[in-house]
């Protein structure tokens, strides 16, 4: 270890930044938030400094820094990018003993800054000892990641327990177990989930039980989470976060390979997928399931594609966990409109296009296409149809039966936000060949409207093989 790593008080002590720009704004910042007072030596602050100028712990000097203003310093930062400038404010804080960095000069540097994952009171360094600042920010990205934001709230909280939980339990490795049931377990849930009271109540409980001997029998939770449409880097934080710390995964064939590989690698996982007519798990087998799991005290991550309150039958599943009294919560995931729409360069409403937009689902309870045509042939609106692969025949013919113009714009957008995304591209009139002929096998979704015309111009993201199958069509129709 090339540094030795330690946390400084410098809180209602001076420090001093000598510069104006970006990195002196950014240290200025830094300082502040541990309570320094910030003295900024600099004849004009930039824009950086809008919300930092008028702070009350700073004074600002339009001049350059000297000798009689390092005294009562603890630590000064050099971000002037002018050579001479650095080396004198180097040799002066020499002199008085003040410990100095000036940004991205080794030499005059007695410490670094690293980057930090700021969860006060839990802050997380991370130095690569000054020779790959980049790769300690990607991993300071990672770990921001990983660390749901209220995790500094829930030190704090815990902390608030610490003196009771001492006097209760009488050995280290007894405190070492409750402090990780509670923090992992369902308190620390709770008060992550914003229900501090739930967490108080938990906490306490776990205390008595762990302080007289009796056995927690705990009701475990289920999560019903949106993976979103394949892309893992949809995801939401919090999917991310319970996925890692799930007992058993229940997913389905909608949840793409790249967000199952997240999913902490010791869960149990359940395949209770359905292929249209071929149902692998019927719904109430799932729900049953799901409250076995809970009430045996596990923590059940239910996966489900895009997000589980849109055509993701969630409401189903968790109207029998609430009648059992099992505690849930859901978290939403990108829909799939939502998801396709973006990666195919279609906007679901426009000013000039569509002000209102409606997702609907071709797959009624029965499995008939019995829709109101009325409400879905206005102008000015796009319609995204889940499930439709299947039906993109007989739903552009009624369209157009129905009032829309065959020339109306219409896609097809094939395992959306994925690798292997395709879109075919078309109108109301020929949407149904050129989907029979491209042979896509889903999971699709149809967009129709005047937005899918946007596409020529907005797409961005690289389909597979979909270009060359376009052209190719298009050179069979020019002939
Ligand atoms: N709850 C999900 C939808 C489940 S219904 C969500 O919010 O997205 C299943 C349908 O969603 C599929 O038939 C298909 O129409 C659509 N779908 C899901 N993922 C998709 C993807 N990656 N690409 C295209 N369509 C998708």
């Amino acid at each position: 270890m090339d540094y030795l790593p330690i946390f400084l008080d410098v809180n209602g002590k001076k420090v001093l930044v000598d510069g104006g720009d970006t990195a002196a704004a950014r240290r200025v910042e830094r300082a502040l938030s541990a309570g320094a007072y910030v003295h900024v030596f600099c004849p004009n602050m930039s824009n950086e400094f809008r919300t930092l100028r008028d702070h009350p712990r700073v004074t600002h000097h339009q001049r350059a820094p000297e000798p009689e203003d390092f005294e009562d310093c603890v630590i000064a930062y050099g971000a002037s990018d002018i050579e001479a400038r650095d080396k004198r404010l180097y040799e002066m804080a020499k002199a008085a003993k003040v410990l100095v960095n000036v940004a991205d000069v080794t030499q005059y540097c007695d410490f670094i800054t690293p980057s930090i994952v700021d969860r006060s009171p839990i802050v997380i360094a991370i130095s690569s000892g000054g020779t790959a600042p980049v790769i300690a920010r990607i991993l300071r990205a990672r770990i921001e990641v990983m660390l749901p934001a209220a995790y500094g709230r829930l030190a704090a909280f815990v902390g608030g327990f610490r003196d009771r939980v001492m006097d209760r339990l009488k050995t280290t490795e007894s405190r070492r177990h409750f402090w990780e049931n509670t923090i992992e377990g369902q308190a620390g849930d709770h008060f992550l989930a914003g229900n501090e009271a739930k967490a108080e109540a938990r906490l306490l409980a776990d205390l008595d039980a762990a302080a007289t001997g009796a056995e927690t029998a705990h009701m475990g939770e289920v999560f019903l989470v949106g993976a979103g449409p394949g892309d893992p880097d949809l995801l939401t934080f919090r999917a991310l976060h319970i996925m890692q710390r799930a007992d058993v995964v229940l997913f389905d064939r909608l949840v793409s390979d790249e967000v199952m590989t997240l999913v902490r690698r010791d869960a149990e996982r359940v395949y209770v997928g359905k292929l249209p007519q071929q149902h692998t798990m019927v719904q109430e087998d799932i729900s049953e399931l799901m409250v076995k799991l809970a009430k045996e005290g596990k923590r059940v991550l239910r996966l489900k594609g895009g997000d589980p309150f849109i055509f993701g039958r969630g409401g189903e599943e968790l109207e029998l966990l609430a009648a059992h009294n099992i505690p849930f919560q859901v978290i939403p995931g990108i829909t799939a409109a939502s998801g396709c729409a973006s990666y195919a360069g279609i906007p679901l409403t426009h000013r000039d296009h569509a002000q209102s937009c409606v997702l609907i689902t071709a797959h009624g309870k029965d499995g008939v296409l019995d829709l109101d045509w009325e409400r879905l042939v206005r102008p000015d609106q796009t319609v995204v149809v889940y499930m439709g692969l299947s039906s993109v025949g007989i739903l552009s013919e009624q369209f157009i039966k129905h009032g829309l113009d065959n020339a109306t714009p219409a896609a097809v957008v094939d395992n959306g936000t994925r690798a292997n995304q395709q879109v075919v591209a078309g109108t109301l009139g020929n949407i149904a060949a050129r989907v029979d002929q491209s042979g896509i096998k889903g999971p699709a979704l149809i967009i129709i409207g005047s937005v899918v015309g946007l596409r020529d111009e907005l797409k961005w993201f690289a389909d597979s093989s979909k270009e060359s199958f376009q052209m190719s069509l298009q050179a069979q129709e020019s002939l």
